[in-house]
This record gives structure tokens, C-alpha cells and sequence, in this order.
């Protein structure tokens, strides 16, 4: 009769759980809660239309789908440029290490 352990006092709640962050929402200045979809290019933010509409209006815009697509292909064209200039700057590297200033020790 002295067991004071309650199992439905939880230190989680269970709304901690609830929330999935799948979508990302937009920080913007309104009251609701906004997914973010519209990429301003003028700016490089992501918004939520509201924001686009109020804050961003004329600006330059993409969807964020389409954003993301154009920088993982832009990522991957960068990574290839760095594999080349790395291959250089190695082949430039080993021509050092042989060069004459070693021999002279
Ligand atoms: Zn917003
Ligand atoms: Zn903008």
C-alpha cells in the first residue's frame, strides 16, 4: 500500500512524440504553422507561401523540390571538379617530392 510508483507520471509527454519533423515549418512571422515550399532565389531562404507572398513578393522564386534536385547534381559536379583538382595537386606533389632540393640533404 506504500508503493508510490505511478506509471501514467511520465516525464515524456506524449505530444514529444507526436510531432514528426518531416516537413520543415517556416519561422516566419505568422501565427500557423507553414511548411516550407517556396525557395526565393533573390534571397536564398526557403519559405512558406505566406511569407513568399507578404515578404518576398517579386522575387525571383523555385519550389524547394526543385531546388533540392539542382544542388545535389550541383553537389555532385563539385565533387567531381574537387577529385580532379586533388589528382592535380597530387601529381603536382609527387613532381616536388622527387624534385632536386631533396637530393641535396
Ligand atoms: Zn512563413
Ligand atoms: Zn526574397
Amino acid at each position: 500500500m506504500d508503493k508510490e510508483d505511478d506509471p501514467s507520471r511520465r516525464p515524456e509527454s506524449p505530444l514529444a512524440t507526436l510531432s514528426s519533423p518531416a516537413t520543415e515549418n517556416c519561422p516566419g512571422p505568422h501565427q500557423n504553422r507553414r511548411p516550407l515550399v517556396v525557395y526565393c532565389r533573390d534571397c536564398d531562404e526557403a519559405l512558406c507561401e505566406t511569407c513568399f507572398i507578404q515578404l518576398h513578393n517579386g522575387h525571383r522564386h523555385a519550389s524547394v523540390d526543385d531546388v533540392a534536385v539542382e544542388l545535389r547534381e550541383q553537389l555532385k559536379a563539385d565533387a567531381d571538379r574537387l577529385a580532379t583538382v586533388a589528382l592535380e595537386y597530387a601529381e603536382r606533389l609527387s613532381i616536388m617530392q622527387v624534385g632536386p632540393h631533396l637530393k641535396s640533404l
